[in-house]
């Protein structure tokens, strides 16, 4: 028996056989071609560039692929197209003489570890759609097969690595679970397992080589670890704890339809988080009421060439229509930090969370501002469109953001071009100065959303992505809770709403917390809907009376207290 430690991907727990998957063992043979050859590899090179473009677009228009598929597919094509790459393979047959394989497999190995090298998380994360169309091209201009991908339904894949397509071949072809040596919790692959409902690990050892197919293996996401050859009694307690999260599944669903009210009949609406138009399929699965926050920045991450009006109008419209009437809040795109487009050339900041990031960011390149508020504006028509601005700090960045889109609103108002003139503006309280401003923020703006992952941070001076400082990031430190409760104050003298969007708001344990204070809207992960829903299902009035009772000014030490009270009676799922 022995344990390994992982990251996990999506899932809870599965009991399998190992299946060792070599993907994409290719023979690469590394010779010099003569010049004379450069016409026919070029030609071959180009062929198969067209074959695969022909293969993507076919299964682009396959009215069976889903959409999260299609947003991956779309980038492959990009890859695909991107001059850039395509001089690189040119130069590569042409002056360094390579064959057409050899050609893609170096230069997409070069674009690939520079992309894993990178600061940036987000760009690091994308080298994957990169390996996945190098492997394709490599594929067709090899002839190789791709490896067997019939599975059994207990068969545990262990691979080296993973790309978007073999995850989507993996689910199609029966697969429920697999572990991978590389790979990040939110890659392209990683989002596409958990729409698909695989069970998923990245390991940190490198473990394949020990293992054989057939061994028995226990892949755990809830303790993030992964057992091979286990002792009998380890299978049996795995079984028994299988069995009592089916049941805890069957409970989840068995709350689709119901409202998400406390016992005390206080109504909790949840809505959903989403980086991605493709997840509004498990948005309207779970029966979100609505999108809390769409993190526009991924648009602008990954890509070529920013995204135009045109193409952003039709995202935008494409959820507003998907949601049939529910609201979508479109944060406006939250550049900076760790979220840099290298399509806009940015100066080195020392400390890029401090530095020009959200807001600033978007003021300090208006047109791309302009661009996206005026999509925005225009894809109005087709629901119930919010805009909400990231990291403001005061009254003024509000002020100024607004001007933008009144800016915008005339222009189409000159044009002719319709949009919803009550379209809310809103701010996301991130920052300690936009909680302690946030009576005067109220008066001016539509609505809140606490953006706690950010306002822990700040308030803390903690690295959210520092795991060094990762005991300093204490979501419920008194701090934190005062400025969350000073901020639903402020809403409430207002009369305007106030939400969580947050991971707070999709941690069970702080959900009563939360509710208690004075939150009637979560907005969170489409999968964590109904465990939220669960616990809300469970507060009572006695939450409501021990939290109102509860001075967060003057019993600071009190905070472990109440939360170990608030845990104990209600973080509890009853199945
Ligand atoms: C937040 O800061 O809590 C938030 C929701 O925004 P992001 O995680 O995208 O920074
Ligand atoms: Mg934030």
């Amino acid at each position: 028996m022995a344990i390994y430690q992982g990251l996990a991907i999506s899932g809870n727990i599965f009991i399998g056989k190992v299946r060792i998957f070599k993907p994409h063992a290719y023979q690469i043979i590394h010779k010099t071609i003569n010049s004379s050859e450069v016409q026919s590899e070029t030609s071959k090179l180009k062929k198969c560039i067209k074959l695969l473009e022909t293969e993507i677009s076919e299964f682009l228009h396959d009215k069976k692929t889903s959409q999260l598929d299609k947003d991956v597919l779309e980038t492959h094509l990009m890859i695909l197209t991107d001059i850039e790459i395509a001089q690189l393979l040119d130069k590569a047959i042409s002056l360094d003489l390579m064959s057409a394989p050899q050609a893609v497999y170096t230069s997409f190995e070069e674009i690939i570890s520079n992309f894993e090298k990178m600061d940036n998380n987000y760009m690091a994360q994308r080298a994957d759609d990169y390996k996945d169309v190098s492997h394709r091209l490599l594929r067709l201009l090899l002839g190789n097969k791709e490896e067997d991908i019939s599975f059994e339904p207990d068969e545990i894949v262990f691979t080296s690595e993973i790309t978007p397509s073999l995850v989507s071949q993996f689910a199609q072809n029966g697969l429920m679970a697999y572990c991978v040596e590389r790979g990040s919790y939110i890659s392209h692959s990683s989002i596409l397992t958990r729409a698909m409902g695989l069970t998923a690990l990245v390991i940190k050892d490198n473990i394949i080589s020990s293992l054989t197919n057939g061994d028995t293996a226990i892949l755990d996401s809830e303790k993030n670890c992964i057992i091979i050859n286990p002792e009998p009694v380890q299978i049996s307690e795995y079984k028994n704890k299988q069995l009592s999260l089916l049941e805890r599944e069957k409970f989840f669903k068995s709350l689709l339809s119901l409202p998400a009210n406390t016992l005390n009949k206080v109504s909790i609406s949840i809505k959903a988080n989403i980086e991605y138009s493709g997840e509004l399929e498990n948005v309207t699965a779970n029966n979100c009421e609505g999108i809390g926050l769409f993190r526009t920045e991924f648009l602008y991450l990954n890509r070529q060439t920013l995204p135009d009006e045109e193409e952003q109008t039709k995202v935008y419209s494409d959820i507003l229509k998907g949601l049939h009437g529910l609201p979508a809040t479109i944060r406006t795109f939250d550049l900076g930090g760790d979220k840099l487009s290298l399509l806009i050339p940015t100066q080195k900041e020392e400390n890029p969370y401090l530095g020009s990031r959200g807001i600033r960011f978007s003021m300090q390149y208006p047109d791309i501002f302009k661009t996206q508020i005026r999509a925005i504006l225009k894809a109005s028509i087709h629901g119930k469109a919010n805009i909400m601005f990231p990291m403001i700090i005061g009254v003024e960045d509000f002020r100024q953001a607004k001007a933008v889109v009144l800016e915008c609103r005339n222009e189409l108002l000159n044009d002719g071009i319709e949009f919803d003139h009550n379209i809310p503006l809103g701010v996301m309280i991130e920052t300690p100065s936009a909680a302690l401003c946030s009576d005067q923020l109220a008066k001016e703006c539509d609505f809140f959303s606490l953006g706690t992952n950010d306002l822990v941070q700040y308030t803390l001076a903690t690295d959210r992505n520092n795991d060094n400082v990762k005991p300093y990031y204490i979501q419920h430190h008194p701090a934190v809770l005062m400025l969350i409760q000073e901020t639903i104050n402020s809403a409430r003298r207002a009369e305007i709403p106030v939400s969580v969007c947050g991971e707070m708001a999709s941690n069970l344990m702080y959900v009563p917390l939360l509710i208690g204070m004075g939150i009637t809207e979560l907005s969170v992960s489409p999968l964590q809907t109904l465990p939220v829903k669960a616990i809300i299902r469970n507060c009572d009035k006695h939450l409501f009376k021990l939290i109102d009772e509860f001075d967060f000014n003057t019993h600071l030490v009190n905070i472990d207290y109440l939360l170990e009270v608030t845990l104990k009676h209600y973080y509890t799922i009853q199945s």
